[in-house]
């Protein structure tokens, strides 16, 4: 089914223009070919040959479709238009990805894939020229692949405080110790952006234990990838541990600041956050659309599913998680365009309440599918398993409501109370 998008009244055309002309594309050129595009049914019986000549078909489909995004001007809409990109504002941005994220794994065939795509927000924002050009444009080119490297086994993600890699500065080089893991596209990356404790003994980089990232190529001697950590049943997957030995990297490669890293991963856990909800709220929908359809088809027990009053409590409360994830979430986006002083709330508000409502959708919709709901043939079963992930990356459920709770209460400690007006 087609998503059913109009104008928003009252929307900035130029946003409502992005919504159409995304929902135009996604509608003609994807969603009529999703099984094609991502090889999901693997027929029995078919032999190796068969098998690598439907998966070559698929790879061709996805760069002639990767061709017409270009052409549509839709490619890599995170992107500055000196890098080849959109050049779109904040706002525009996050209604584009609701629209995008509704063909779920479609961003990437528009030049929009993670890490890569925070990675080089990150070069665009932080990297001097050198860097741009030595790891930027090779990654936005496609020559290259990336990793973010920051969370560690022995130390607790959710409080970055806790962080013990340690770069310490010998001469024009950083020496990095440290042990990560969960590292995403860790497999296939050609460098990593890995947050280190700096420490220069010289003190002429600031004092010791400043928290600064730095770019270190996949390569580089005592980067030892330890394994592919198997998750949800898989015995092995791309979020990858990794050790880094005595690893030696050029002073140059210290992306921004020394002291910077804590605001660089704000950077992009702080708009990505929105980003995030925006796409969640693009699966919701989706979720949605199928969840009805189906509903109007399936018959059970002498009667359609439509008619079940269990199905169509599934439908309304569906109906108020995606309603009000979406007003939340575009509450927040607005906040954070206008740089209001409550954008902290607002975007930890949505960090715990869409990622939940999201599972909650999916879980009803892989109900009313039955077995299907779980099988590759929908989209159901991975966006389920997303939706798990989000409560707990970019910020545990918890993380964000102690924040949440700190801003109200010292709202009324200071003899304020809320508005909500806002
Ligand atoms: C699929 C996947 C991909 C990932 N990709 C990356 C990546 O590319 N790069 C990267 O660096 N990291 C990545 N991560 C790691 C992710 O960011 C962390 O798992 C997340 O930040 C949580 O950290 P942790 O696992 O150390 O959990 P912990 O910090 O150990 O927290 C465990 C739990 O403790 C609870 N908790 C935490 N604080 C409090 C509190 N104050 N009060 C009460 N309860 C609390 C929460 O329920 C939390 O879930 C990925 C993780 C997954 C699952």
């Amino acid at each position: 089914m087609a998503i059913n998008v109009t104008p928003i009244p009252g929307l900035d055309p130029a946003v409502n223009a992005i919504r159409r002309r995304t929902a135009d594309f996604i509608n003609a050129e994807i969603l009529p070919n999703e099984e094609a595009l991502w090889g999901r049914r693997q027929p029995m019986g078919q032999t190796e040959d068969e098998r690598e000549h439907s998966r070559r078909q698929s790879i061709e489909l996805r760069e002639d479709v990767k061709a017409k995004v270009n052409e549509a001007g839709l490619w890599a809409p995170h992107l500055p238009t000196e890098y080849g990109g959109m050049g779109l504002d904040f706002l525009e941005l996050a209604y584009m990805y609701e629209i995008l994220a509704y063909a779920v794994g479609a961003a990437s065939l528009f030049g929009i894939a993670a890490p890569n795509s925070g990675n080089a927000s990150v070069l665009v924002k932080y990297g001097t020229e050198a860097q741009k050009k030595q790891w930027l444009l090779p990654l936005i080119e496609g020559e290259m692949e990336s990793g973010f490297s920051m969370t560690e086994p022995d130390h607790a993600g959710s409080d970055p405080r806790s962080i013990t890699t340690e770069a310490v500065r010998d001469g024009d080089e950083w020496v990095i110790n440290g042990h990560k893991w969960f590292t995403s596209n860790g497999i296939d990356a050609n460098f990593f952006i890995v947050m280190c404790r700096a420490n220069d003994p010289s003190g002429e980089l600031g004092q010791p234990g400043r928290m600064t990232q730095i770019i270190v190529p996949a390569d580089a001697k005592g980067v030892n990838i330890l394994r592919g950590i198997g998750v949800f049943g898989h015995s092995t997957s791309d979020h990858c541990e990794i050790v880094y030995d005595n690893v030696r990297v050029p002073i140059e490669n210290t992306l921004g600041l020394v002291g910077q890293g804590h605001q660089a991963a704000q950077d992009r856990l702080g708009a990505g956050r929105v980003y995030h909800c925006m796409n969640s709220v693009g699966q919701m929908w989706r979720a949605f659309d199928l969840m009805v359809e189906r509903s109007l088809t399936r018959e059970v027990h002498g009667g359609l599913l439509k008619d079940k009053q269990f199905i169509q409590g599934f439908i309304a409360e569906s109906y108020l998680d995606v309603q009000s994830a979406r007003l939340m979430t575009i509450n927040a986006a607005e906040k954070v365009a206008a740089d209001d002083p409550d954008v902290r709330t607002a975007i930890s508000a949505i960090k715990v309440f869409v990622p939940a409502a999201y599972h909650r959708v999916v879980d009803r919709a892989i109900q009313v599918w039955g077995g299907a709901g779980v099988s590759n043939d929908l989209p159901l079963g991975q966006m389920y398993l997303a939706a798990r992930v989000l409560r707990l990356a970019d910020g545990p459920d918890e993380v964000h409501k102690i924040l949440m709770a700190k801003n109200i209460l010292h709202r009324y400690e200071d003899g304020v109370s809320w508005n909500f007006g806002t």
